[in-house]
């Protein structure tokens, strides 16, 4: 499987020539920056975990001619070019588009932005180390520090692929960084979507103000900080009969206000939808003897500048597009880190820690595309089956280097 998944990367993405572009600053380079980034694709694929883990493995398969020693890897990825990494990314995502291998969310290409923490470490090692006063059990005071990111995704109705991180600089907001992100994101990806979805923090004007400079629009979670709007959103709710609807098992009933002047600093008028959401489940009962009906109930808000629609249609997908903010956290976040030990610090620089995340990315979406559209066996259920099965693969299967034929030959 993972001869497979290698040929694959690169009949389809090309991936090992594109990567030959990515360079580091060392001066008088022994190993070319394209075999350690080869050797990290490699780490990624088969889910090592750890450089420790890799060394292992390569002894094990004799491979130590052909992959750098992992303090090899580690040193290089300190100064490796990330800019040069996401082109990378760019290059997948532009091959998946023109190939079809992508599809829109409920009608909509949207994308989602989110912070997320990464790691945390009671030693400071680098310039992005945030830090934090923690006070333990015993009331003694501990300085933690640790590392966090924002992403963009791309949702989609099978998997989200993601376009970029940036890290959250120490004494910076998580909004700060996130603007940065947008604002490459829109530069580098400028067709990739139409519609920006965030969480309550994500209701300012900058940002709306910024996706509207790109010809996007903007989605945020509306929450009670935000006193004026989401009040006058619950006024308008008390007074207006719901749109009433089911889909799957959930039962909805929507309301769609038009809002003006409750919004200091953003000046234009803007949509809420307000959703009270009812799914009837059948659960455990406590004694765990028998089962017992329950409804799960949740109300959710959010403001928009996505033009109003009378038509049904257009509100049940504007809910659904909505709601597709969860799939950051789970697809993105939640996934890379217990499938993919994305929590894992490889290498604590400042640049090494972007640029191993950046390639895990990378690695993840080539994955998730060919677990979709190529893996036709259907004994094979699960992901992490399938990603156990590439593991075993590299550990068992003989392996020749170069991985791709395709590598051009780069002086030294
Ligand atoms: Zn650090």
């Amino acid at each position: 499987m993972f001869k497979k998944l290698i040929r694959y990367s690169n009949k389809i993405f090309d991936l090992f020539t594109i990567i030959a572009f990515v360079t580091d600053e060392r001066t008088k380079a022994q190993i070319h920056t394209v075999k350690i980034v080869a050797a990290i694709i490699v780490m990624h694929f088969t889910n090592q975990g750890s450089l420790n883990n890799f060394s292992q493995e390569i002894t094990f398969k004799r491979l130590k001619a052909d992959i750098p020693s992992v303090s090899t890897i580690a040193r290089v990825a300190d100064t490796m070019d990330l800019g040069k990494i996401r082109a990378v990314g760019l290059e997948i995502y532009k091959k998946a588009r023109a190939k079809k291998m992508l599809e829109s969310c409920h009608g909509m290409w949207v994308g989602v932005v989110d912070g997320h923490e990464q790691i945390t470490s009671a030693y400071c090692k680098c310039k992005y180390c945030k830090s934090r006063i923690v006070t333990r059990e015993n009331g003694v005071k501990d300085i933690q520090y640790y590392h966090e990111f924002t992403a963009f995704i791309l949702a989609g109705p099978k998997i989200s692929f993601t376009l970029d991180i940036e890290p959250v600089l120490p004494k910076e907001g998580e909004l700060t960084s996130a603007y940065r992100l947008i604002e490459r994101v829109c530069k580098n990806y400028p067709k990739a979507f139409s519609v920006v979805i965030g969480d309550g923090l994500y209701l300012r004007e900058t940002i709306f103000n910024l996706l509207k400079a790109h010809h996007k629009y903007a989605i945020a979670v509306l929450k009670e900080e935000r006193r004026q709007l989401f009040e006058e959103a619950n006024r308008l709710s008390l007074l207006s009969e719901p749109k009433v609807y089911r889909k799957k098992k959930t039962y909805y009933r929507v309301w769609e206000h038009s809002i003006s002047g409750c919004w200091d600093g953003y000046g234009k008028d803007v949509r809420v939808i307000v959703s009270e959401e009812a799914t009837p489940v059948r659960v455990h009962s406590k004694d765990g003897r028998s089962f017992e009906n329950r409804v799960n109930r949740a109300n959710w808000m959010w403001v928009t500048n996505l033009p109003c629609s009378d038509n049904l249609d257009d509100l049940k997908n504007t809910v659904a597009v909505c709601h597709s903010r969860w799939q950051i956290e789970n697809q993105c976040f939640n996934e890379t880190v217990n499938t993919w030990n994305a929590d894992h610090v490889y290498r604590h620089s400042a640049n090494a820690i972007i640029a191993f995340l950046l390639l895990l990315f990378i690695c993840v979406n080539i994955f998730n595309i060919f677990r979709i559209r190529n893996i036709k066996d259907r004994r094979i259920k699960t992901k992490i089956y399938l990603i156990k099965l590439i593991g075993i693969g590299f550990h068992t299967d003989e392996i020749t280097f170069p991985l791709a034929p395709t590598i051009p030959p780069i002086p030294i």
